[in-house]
Formats: structure tokens, C-alpha cells, sequence
């Protein structure tokens, strides 16, 4: 085992910190040295500090070099730049990444769904560059480039490469938007001449939709654009049975902050009702990531087992356990 680590642990809002503080007793039943390093960011920190993303968030995770972090809400509608776009930016985490396999004992339409989605997260109409131009008409600006698309490309080759994955799909609307998405599609193809071990393939985002809803066996890797990225992802996510149990992380490269797919579920806050499996499967990654690989396994199958049991588990899994009860129950499979 790895000697002991100090991690950035950003407790988010909503449902973040109860699931927080369950996947925390989690790592820590399992035996693993880990010293949090806690940065709260927020709506309630913007009050409290006159920002939701203090320096002192970004300066623990520069220091730390790796982070976990639950949901923080994004207020919709004007006043509040979004805590998680802005953490992507600042530590230039471009890669996203979400994977989505089938979890044995969670019953789906599909039981043949392994999917990485590769997600550019720095451009986009992510930027945020919007403006009002008179009472009724607002624009937004998408940016894409190429240094940025290229580079999402290549991470998208080399973890088909690394983790022995047959075909890469580029996913654009570049018949619409031809200069933008063009560009994005050019990079895609130049890169894909790299990789001639890898099948390469293009498909319009609403065709993969339409695709991923009737066979989604079909596909393997995606790698999008920002914007597609997060919505596809959000599918794929139901895919394999919903929001609960679908992991995530930003990957730059310096520094790596791992989230789940799911955001802040301000509707069952404090309720003790939220599944912690997401982000505990987001912690499991980062403790392999940091090299406490037996600890991460351990975790892993604890909690699959608990699901494959089927006896304990949270309301989204068709139970109606807590989240209290339902880490117990990981605990007590550790
Ligand atoms: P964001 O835009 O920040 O991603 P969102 O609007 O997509 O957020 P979520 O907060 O992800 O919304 O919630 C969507 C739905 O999924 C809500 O009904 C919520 O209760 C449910 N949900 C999300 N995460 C969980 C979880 N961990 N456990 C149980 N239900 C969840």
C-alpha cells in the first residue's frame, strides 16, 4: 500500500455533503491513509466570502495535485459563474471523463453497455461568452479551437489504446454548425491517422442519441464536444440505471478532480436519501489514481456486491434504504 496521502475534498451542496461524508467513513473503513484536506465552494461561500470558487480552493488542489469533489449547484439565470466550469478553466483539467457499464444486479433494457464518453471540458458554449442584445434577442458564443480538440482527441485514442478499446466516435452536428464543428471533426480525422489500430468513426449527436437508445452495444469510445458531452453523458448515465451510480473525472496535465455525473439534487437534500455509489465509484478511480490499488478494489467490490445482493439499496436503485444504511452495508462487505 502507498504511504499516506493528503487529498483535496471539495463537500459541494445540496446532497454533497451527505454523500461526502458516507463515502468518507467508506475509504476510511477500508483502511486507507487519507488526510482531507476539506475546501468548501458554494452558494452559501459566496455570501460568506464574496465568491463560490475562493483562491484557496484552486491553491489546495495545486498543492494537493488531485481532489474529490461532490455536486455544487448552478444556480440557472444570471449572478453566479458555475463553481465546476470554472474549477476546469482555472486548473486546466481538459478531459472529462465518464464511463458507463452495466452493474450487475441493477436491471436495465440493455445489459451490453460499455461506453467511455470523452468530453472536451474547457470551450464550447461553456465559455460562457453570452450577451444580451436587446430585450428579446440573446446570443452565445461557442468557441472551439484546435489546440483544444486536438488534445481531446488524442486522450480519447490513448485511453482506447491503454484500455484495449476497438473503435473511437467522433460526435459533432458539423452539418449545422460547419465552421465550428467542421473544425472539430477536421481535428478528429488528422488525429485518428495516428491511431490505425483504432476503428475510427463519425456520427451526428442526434443520431447517436436516437443510436444509443436502441443499441447501444454499438458503441465504444465517444469523444465530443463540451456542450454534447454533458448531455450524452447524462443519457448514457440512464443507460446503465440513472444518475446514482454514474462516476466522472477531470483530467489535466497537472492536476486530476474527481466527480460524479450528477449534479447537487437540491429535491432530496438532506433527506438521507441520495446514493452515495457515484461518488464513491469517482473516489475509487482517484484512489486507484493515487495508487492505493488494493483499498480501491476492496471498496469496488464491496459495493457491487451490495448492489448484486440487491437488499439494501437507495430509492433510485429500487430500494428503500438510506444513504446511511446503504454505506453501512458496504462497510459491513468490505
Ligand atoms: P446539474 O445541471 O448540476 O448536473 P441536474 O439539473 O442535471 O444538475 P441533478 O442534480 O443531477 O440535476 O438531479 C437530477 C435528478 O436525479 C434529480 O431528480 C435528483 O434527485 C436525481 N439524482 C441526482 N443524483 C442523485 C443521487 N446521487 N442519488 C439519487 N438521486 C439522484
Amino acid at each position: 500500500m502507498s504511504e499516506r496521502k493528503t487529498i483535496t475534498l471539495i463537500p459541494g451542496d445540496g446532497i454533497g455533503p451527505e454523500i461526502s461524508s458516507a463515502v468518507c467513513e467508506i475509504i476510511k473503513a477500508a483502511g486507507v491513509d487519507i488526510d482531507w484536506d476539506i475546501q468548501t465552494a458554494g452558494a452559501d461561500v459566496a455570501v460568506a466570502e464574496g465568491t463560490p470558487l475562493p483562491q484557496r480552493v484552486i491553491d489546495s488542489i495545486k498543492k494537493n495535485k488531485v481532489a474529490l469533489k461532490a455536486p455544487v449547484t448552478t444556480p440557472i439565470g444570471k449572478g453566479f459563474r458555475s463553481v465546476n466550469v470554472a474549477l476546469r478553466k482555472e486548473l486546466d483539467l481538459f478531459a472529462n471523463i465518464r464511463p458507463c457499464k452495466n452493474i450487475e444486479g441493477i436491471n436495465t433494457p440493455f445489459s451490453d453497455v460499455d461506453i467511455v464518453v470523452v468530453r472536451e471540458n474547457t470551450e464550447d458554449l461553456y465559455a460562457g461568452i453570452e450577451r444580451q442584445i436587446d430585450e428579446n434577442t440573446a446570443e452565445s458564443i461557442k468557441i472551439i479551437t484546435r489546440a483544444a480538440s486536438e488534445r481531446i482527441v488524442d486522450y480519447a485514442f490513448q485511453l482506447a489504446l491503454k484500455n484495449s478499446r476497438k473503435t473511437v466516435h467522433a460526435v459533432t452536428k458539423a452539418n449545422i454548425c460547419k465552421l465550428t464543428d467542421g473544425l472539430f471533426l477536421d481535428c478528429a480525422r488528422n488525429v485518428a491517422k495516428k491511431y490505425p489500430q483504432i476503428e475510427y468513426k463519425e456520427i451526428l449527436v442526434d443520431n447517436l442519441c436516437m443510436q444509443l437508445v436502441q443499441n447501444p452495444s454499438r458503441f465504444d469510445v465517444l469523444v465530443l464536444p463540451n456542450l454534447y458531452g454533458d448531455i450524452v453523458s447524462d443519457l448514457t448515465a440512464g443507460l446503465i440505471g440513472g444518475l446514482g451510480i454514474a462516476q466522472g473525472a477531470n483530467i489535466g496535465s497537472e492536476y486530476a478532480v474527481f466527480e460524479p455525473v450528477h449534479g447537487s439534487a437540491p429535491d432530496i437534500k438532506g433527506l438521507n436519501k441520495a446514493n452515495p455509489a457515484a461518488l464513491l465509484l469517482c473516489a475509487v478511480n482517484m484512489l486507484k489514481h493515487v495508487g492505493f490499488l488494493d483499498a480501491a478494489v476492496k471498496i469496488e467490490n464491496a459495493l457491487y456486491k451490495v448492489i448484486k445482493d440487491g437488499k439494501v439499496l437507495t430509492s433510485d436503485l429500487g430500494g428503500d434504504a438510506s444513504t446511511t444504511e446503504f454505506s453501512a452495508e458496504i462497510i459491513f462487505n468490505l
